[in-house]
């Protein structure tokens, strides 16, 4: 839109008026979302080089009886300019949650899920108070969680980030660095934080094989995260070759259509038990 420059200005404007209306319509639907049984969690597995899922990912799905599936790219930030996502966010926690005991009490085997925090939900208040909270009362050990943050989390003051990072290592949270590569912070962070893991962000992936220089990118990325004891999750794996060239390179963990697109509960349970034992 913005390339029409100046003399684009009027339509542009009126564009934008109609993108404003139209977001204003999205938060206050979003506000009775839950409430109403929109809102569903759907998990995607992660695996390791062995084909075997280790963890999962869940993703919010919201199914609006007029708009039909609103993507989460759509109401997420909307939800974060608005304070919605503390509420949001505390749905996927709790929803979460329940997953993981449902998973435990069926004798799945599974090492984690991952939960996709947003920036304002983890630089609000007491974050990860309240989050150990939630999860000892539903029972969750922390080993069970993981916390997935962009590096936008990051950008606020560093030391009460850093506090709040380290009182959930403390406490047994994986955190992983999310969309790694994207973002604009400088890489001295990731000496100064307790993580886990960075997931390689998926236009990473998808350059994987087009020249020289992206799979440079990707092995150095790599290589960077090894030599920091972090290990890499490649996002959006989506073709063989991506695969194998990410199994060479040593990359630890495969997140991708390749292997499985989100799935809800059950046909996630089907798909663990479906994978062979390698
Ligand atoms: P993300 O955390 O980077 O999640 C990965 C996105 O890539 C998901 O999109 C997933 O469905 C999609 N994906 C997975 N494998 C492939 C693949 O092989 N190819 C392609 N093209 N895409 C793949 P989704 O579910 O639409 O979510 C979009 C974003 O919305 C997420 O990006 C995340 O930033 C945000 N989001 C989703 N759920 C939550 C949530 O519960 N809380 C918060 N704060 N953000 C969420
Ligand atoms: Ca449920
Ligand atoms: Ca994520
Ligand atoms: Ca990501």
């Amino acid at each position: 839109v913005k390339e029409r420059g100046r003399d684009g200005y009027l339509l542009y404007s009126a564009e934008m008026e109609e993108v404003a209306q139209h977001s204003l319509f999205i938060q206050s639907e979003l506000r009775g979302a839950i409430a109403a049984n929109q809102l569903s969690l759907v998990y995607q597995p992660i695996v390791d080089s062995r084909g075997q899922v280790v963890c999962a990912e869940a993703l919010l799905r919201w199914n609006h009886p007029q708009m039909g599936n609103v993507s989460p790219s759509t109401f997420i930030p909307l939800a974060e300019g608005s304070g919605l996502i503390e509420d949001l966010g505390e749905w996927v926690l709790l929803e979460a949650c329940d997953f993981i005991n449902k998973l435990h009490g069926n004798g799945v085997p599974l090492d984690a899920v991952a939960i996709n925090v947003s920036a304002r939900q983890f630089n609000q208040g007491a974050f990860a108070e309240d989050l150990l909270r939630v999860i000892e009362r539903l029972g969750v050990k922390s080993n069970a969680i993981e916390l997935e943050l962009t590096e936008y989390a990051l950008l606020s003051n560093l030391d009460v980030v850093k506090q709040a990072m380290e009182k959930l290592r403390s406490a047994g949270i994986s955190i992983a660095i999310d969309d790694f590569g994207t973002g604009y912070s400088s890489l001295s962070y990731l000496q100064s934080i307790p993580l886990a893991r960075l997931k390689l962000d998926a236009i990473f992936v998808s350059k994987i094989g087009v020249n020289e220089s992206s799979n440079a990118i990707v092995k150095a990325i790599i290589d960077m995260a090894h030599g920091l004891n972090l290990k890499v999750v490649a996002e959006g794996v989506e073709t063989q070759a991506q695969y194998d060239f990410l199994l060479q390179q040593r990359c630890d963990l495969f997140q991708g259509y390749l292997f499985s697109r989100p799935l809800k509960e059950a046909d996630f349970v089907n798909y663990i038990e479906s994978v062979p034992v390698k």
